[in-house]
């Protein structure tokens, strides 16, 4: 693959504040190189210790990896555990029975705190419940919750049984749901009867209801339903129970079912921002390791943190980074019912300042659509709010662009708290390459490196290693305990997305496309490869010009996608979103033409959009991450014939589909 040409050269570095390096768990680079030489220098060595050390083990493991069916890798084989085990009961032996696991606010500001003893005694009962249903080891149960401490506490719940969940976001239509039940072959459904969002009640059961009738989840037998607001649901005779009469008068005990190391915990859907969503199955012993570890090295989480993930339980963010990663550390959580922008813009802001969150992960997406409300109303920006609290911030789902991070830097963390832009995906089951906050120099817009024991490269489409400064694929080139184990029930689907042949089978291939700076060896994110424009010979990442765009001040968000041309080969079609309302005639030609010479100038003229088109919004998944094949085909000026059932936001298609 020829070099991705003019890789913006980003130069604002920013140190880890003394402070913080001086307590931080991973200190300094000297730190963070010993721990990479000791993956290198004795690989299996260096995460059996890991494993040793931070995972309680029912039966220890005698062998860390096996490699005899590769790319099925199978990571401390003969080890016994049960992950709720891990999260819930070791807490309590560690002296954290009273401590807060989770604070949980609801949409409309009521707030619920529970202790671990109490979140223990929670899912032993509702454990205790599935199992008096019938429902035992191996078996796959859905969940299709709001956001909610039942939600977590049904995953958790479904652990100690050593039942495989599936959890769907609450957001899907009942057809969504429809094809993940029958995919997974679940036995029960865990619902609510309503969600509600903002201020508004919405359906759970109903579209339930509406799934199963579509037909053939035959293996269902039965669902059950937490009562979130009362409202008026349907109940099937023999199949319908209502959770709060499930856990009636069971014990708050449950001994945990031990399984083996491979045991698949969950099965979880990817976003769909490429494709029809994968089924991706994840392990029980390798997960829970990396869920942990990443908690430690990249939130550098202390015990008087107060940590808060504002993912969604539906999305692997809301599994690794609420239901398990923090509780296997013994932290104290937020668990946030709501929406961003309800009842204002400025959700976030108070949230942290009356929980006193220490550390704030977020979407881009999320960061994005708040720094246009604050521009739009002063009363909900963040300087309004005491955001002190705050030691640390994350980003997660897509690039963030440096402009959007100098915001989130800047507005939220104050110039105080480092940002860890961090890289992975559905298939790696925690973070991949992230800055170590005591420790990594910060550059906007680069995830810099990967974490100890993570061997990522850039490699061209043969497989081999590419120089500093020249984009290419993004693979990883050992397996790692917390990575994807299987496509549930397409195994060789698994192998050709993952381990195609191309690469011999041999490397984990990511799916986006990445460049390492020549003088640091960060890497950045540059797009799915998938995205990669080519115009006349030049091959740009959409990344970059997406940041171009976005980092002048009219614009809030941006995406880009090549279009055939007889000329160039490819043009670019750029998707504009502005901070103010969207432009038309006259004046989106203005506009237009001012954003086109302002990516000339940044970027060069070869980059220049050929086309602006402006919207209201941009098509995103349901987890808020631009759908750029659906923006290709609209830019073709051809019909959406693809898969769109995880599109949040329908209607916008018709009104980008004009070119202006
Ligand atoms: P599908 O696989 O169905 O197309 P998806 O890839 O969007 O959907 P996820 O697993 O939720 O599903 O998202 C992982 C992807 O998100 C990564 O492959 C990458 O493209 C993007 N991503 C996540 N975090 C970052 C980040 N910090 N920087 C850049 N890209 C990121
Ligand atoms: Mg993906």
């Amino acid at each position: 693959m020829s070099e991705i040409e003019s890789a913006k050269q980003e130069t604002r570095i920013f140190n880890p504040p003394a402070e913080f390096a001086k307590n931080a768990t991973i200190s300094g680079m000297q730190a963070y190189q010993a721990l990479r030489a000791e993956a290198e220098r004795d690989y299996e060595g260096f995460w059996a210790r890991l494993a040793r050390e931070n995972i309680e083990w029912h039966k220890p493991f005698t062998t860390t990896l096996n490699e005899t069916e590769a790319p099925f890798y199978k990571w401390f084989e003969d080890g016994q555990l049960n992950v709720s085990y891990n999260c819930l009961d070791r807490n309590l032996k560690n002296g954290n029975a009273a401590k807060t696991a989770i604070i949980f606010e609801a949409d409309d500001g009521k707030v619920t705190k529970l202790t671990y003893q109490e979140l223990h005694g929670r899912v032993c009962q509702f454990a205790n419940g599935l199992k008096a249903l019938g429902i035992k080891k191996g078996d796959r149960v859905v969940i299709y919750m709001p956001m909610s401490i039942e939600g977590v506490v049904a995953m958790q719940a479904c652990a100690r049984i050593g039942a495989t969940h599936s959890v769907v976001f609450g957001g899907f239509s009942a057809k969504s749901l429809q094809e993940r039940i029958i995919d997974a072959g679940a036995v029960a459904l865990i619902t609510a009867d309503e969600q509600v969002r903002g201020g508004k009640q919405l359906p759970l059961k109903a579209i339930a209801d509406e799934a199963i009738d579509m037909g053939g989840c035959e293996a269902l037998k039965s669902v059950i339903v937490y009562k979130r607001t009362g409202g008026n649901v349907k109940f099937v005779e023999g199949r319908d129970l209502w959770m709060e009469d499930v856990v009636a008068n069971q014990p708050d005990q449950c001994e945990p079912e031990w399984v083996d190391a491979e045991h698949p915990l969950f099965i979880l859907y990817t976003s769909g921002s490429t494709g029809k969503p994968k089924g991706v199955q994840h392990s029980s012993a390798g997960y829970l390791l990396w869920t942990m570890l990443t908690m430690k090295w990249t939130f550098d989480l202390k015990p008087n943190d107060i940590f808060w993930c504002t993912a969604d339980i539906g999305w692997v963010t809301g599994h690794s980074y609420i239901t398990y990663g923090p509780l296997a550390v013994g932290a104290t959580e937020i668990v946030f019912e709501g929406v961003p922008t309800y009842p204002n813009a400025g959700r976030f802001w108070d949230m942290i300042a009356r929980h006193k969150a220490t550390i704030f992960y977020t979407a881009p997406t999320a960061i994005r659509s708040l720094i246009k409300a604050a521009d739009a109303d002063e009363k909900v920006h963040p300087k309004n709010y005491d955001l002190s609290s705050l030691r640390l911030l994350g980003s997660v789902g897509e690039p963030i662009n440096p402009e959007a991070w100098m915001w989130y830097y800047r507005n939220i963390g104050r110039e105080r708290c480092p940002i860890v832009d961090t890289f992975w995906q559905t298939e790696t089951g925690g973070h991949m390459i992230t800055p170590l906050p005591g420790a990594t120099p910060l550059v906007p817009g680069s995830c810099t490196l990967p974490l100890p024991g993570i061997m990522a490269a850039v490699v061209d489409e043969t497989g081999q290693d590419l120089p500093n400064g020249q984009g290419g694929i993004l693979v990883v080139k050992r397996p790692w305990p917390s990575m994807i184990r299987t496509i549930w029930g397409d195994p060789e689907r698994f192998k050709k997305s993952y381990f195609p042949d191309e690469f011999g089978n041999k490397l984990y291939l990511a799916g986006d496309g990445a460049i390492r700076n020549e003088q640091t060896g960060y890497f950045t994110i540059t797009g799915r490869i998938d995205d990669v424009l080519n115009v006349s010979g030049h091959r740009m990442g959409t990344m970059e010009i997406e940041s171009a765009l976005v980092a002048n001040p009219l614009v809030a968000e941006a995406a880009v996608v090549g279009k055939p041309d007889e000329t160039t080969g490819e043009s670019i079609c750029a998707f504009v979103v502005l901070k103010r309302s969207r432009p038309t005639g006259d004046e989106a030609k203005q506009i237009a033409k001012e954003l086109r010479d302002w990516v000339g100038k940044e970027i060069g003229p070869i980059a220049k959009p050929k086309e602006i088109r402006f919207g209201d919004n941009l098509p995103k998944t349901r987890s808020g991450k631009i759908m750029r094949r659906l923006l290709r085909v609209l830019a073709k000026g051809e019909e959406i014939t693809q898969d769109v059932s995880t599109l949040e936001n329908p209607a916008i298609l018709d009104q980008l589909k004009q070119a202006q």
